[in-house]
C-alpha cells in the first residue's frame, strides 16, 4: 500500500521532496508520531526522525522498498542537508514549514529550496477502498452515538456535558479519538456555526450537533439539528425543511466530473428560493480523510472537479443571530456511478 502511494508520488516529482506535514507522512509511511521528515526522490526514500521514534522508524522502513532510516538527537538542519546530497533543488511543503525552519536550511543548504503545495494532498484526495472502509467505519461510529443523543441530553447538565456524553458513546462504538470537542449548541447558540459548547444548559428546544471521531486515523464528520421536546416553532420547522431540501439537492449533485462550485450551487439555489441564501454563512462542504478538512472543496469559488474516490461533506446551514440555526451534514463518497452516503442517521427535527 505505502509502496504504491510512494510510486504515485514519484511519478509527480521533478525534484526531491522533503515531506514535513504529518498527515502526509502518515499517508505515505503509516507513521503516527509527532516528529518525522521524509525525503522522497526518484531513487531514494529517507525516513528521518528523532530517538523517541527509532523503533517505530525501523518498522516503517522495513515495510517500504529501499527505504533508509536516519535518526538524530540534535542538529536537524545538518542532518537534512546531508541527505539532500548534491541535489540541485529540493521541494518543501510551503503550507507546512515555518519561517525559521526555511531560513535555518537556507543558511547552509547548497540545494535551492522550492515551494510546493498540495503534492501529496492531491493524492490523498482520492481514497482507496481501505481508506473508504475506515471513513465508513468512522461514520458508523457517529451514527451509533446519534442513537443515544436524546437519552444523553435528558441527563446532561450543559452543552459541554452532552459533548462528553457523545465522546463516550463514540468511544464505546469503536471510535479511537474525538475529532474535536463536539459542538452541541442549544437555542440561540445554534446561530453560531462553530459555537464553543461550554456551561450553557440544553433547554428543551433547538439543539444543533456537529461531531466526529477517528478510526484508523480517518475522520468522520456529521451534523444534525433536532428539537428536544414537543413541536418546534413554525420558523424553525421552515428553516429545517429548507436546509434538509438544500442538503439533499447537494448530495444529489455529487458525481464524478461535477465541480465543487456545482454542488455548492445546488444547495444554494434551494436556500435562495426560500429567501435564506444570505443566512448561509459558510460553504457547502469539504473533503475528509486523515484531516478533518482537506480537498476537494465544495464552495462557490471552488473549481475542484470531483472524481471517484473523493469523500466530501455536504453541510448547508442557515443561522439567525439571537434566534437559532440549522445545519445538516453527511459524508458522501464519490463513486463511478455517482455517490454513496456514508452517514445514515435520521435527518428529521424529531430524529
Ligand atoms: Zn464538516
Amino acid at each position: 500500500m505505502y509502496n504504491e502511494r510512494i510510486a504515485k508520488l514519484r511519478s509527480r516529482l521533478e525534484d526531491p521532496l522533503l515531506v514535513t506535514f504529518l498527515p502526509n507522512i502518515r499517508y505515505l509511511t503509516g507513521f503516527t508520531g509527532s516528529n518525522a521528515f521524509v525525503l522522497v526522490s526518484n531513487d531514494r526514500l529517507v525516513f528521518i526522525t528523532d530517538g523517541r521514534y527509532a523503533e517505530m522508524g525501523e518498522r516503517i522502513v522495513s515495510g517500504i522498498d529501499g527505504a533508509e532510516l536516519v535518526t538524530y538527537r540534535t542538529g536537524l538542519v545538518d542532518v537534512l542537508i546531508e541527505q539532500f546530497g548534491d541535489s540541485e533543488r529540493v521541494g518543501l511543503e510551503a503550507k507546512d514549514v515555518s519561517w525559521s525552519f526555511v531560513h535555518g536550511l537556507k543558511e547552509k543548504a547548497r540545494a535551492g529550496l522550492i515551494a510546493t503545495t498540495g503534492v501529496v494532498e492531491q493524492l490523498r484526495a482520492v481514497k482507496d477502498d481501505a481508506e473508504i472502509a475506515s471513513l465508513a467505519a468512522a461514520a458508523a461510529v457517529g451514527d451509533a452515538a446519534f442513537t443515544q443523543v436524546r437519552e444523553l441530553a435528558a441527563t446532561a447538565q450543559s452543552e459541554a456535558d452532552l459533548g462528553w456524553g457523545i465522546v463516550g458513546a463514540m468511544r464505546q462504538a469503536g471510535g479511537r479519538q474525538a475529532g474535536w470537542p463536539p459542538i452541541a449548541a442549544a437555542g440561540p447558540n445554534a446561530a453560531l456555526p462553530h459555537h464553543l459548547s461550554a456551561g450553557d444548559p440544553l433547554g428543551s428546544g433547538l439543539l444543533l450537533l456537529d461531531y466526529g471521531c477517528t478510526v484508523d486515523g480517518y475522520h468522520s464528520d456529521m451534523s444534525r439539528t433536532i428539537w428536544l421536546q414537543g413541536e418546534p416553532e413554525e420558523e424553525i420547522k421552515r428553516m429545517h425543511g429548507a436546509v434538509l431540501e438544500s442538503q439533499e439537492a447537494g448530495i444529489a449533485a455529487v458525481a464524478p466530473g461535477v465541480t465543487g462550485h456545482d454542488v455548492d450551487e445546488a444547495c444554494r439555489a434551494v436556500l435562495r428560493d426560500y429567501g435564506y441564501e444570505d443566512l448561509f454563512l459558510h460553504s457547502t462542504g469539504h473533503g475528509v480523510g486523515l484531516e478533518i478538512h482537506e480537498g476537494p472543496r465544495l464552495a462557490k469559488s471552488s473549481e475542484d472537479v470531483l472524481v471517484a474516490g473523493n469523500v466530501v461533506t455536504v453541510e448547508p446551514g442557515i443561522y439567525v443571530a439571537g434566534f437559532g440555526g440549522v445545519r445538516i451534514e453527511d459524508m458522501v463518497v464519490v463513486t463511478a456511478e455517482g455517490h454513496r452516503v456514508l452517514t445514515e442517521s435520521d435527518k428529521g427535527w424529531n430524529a
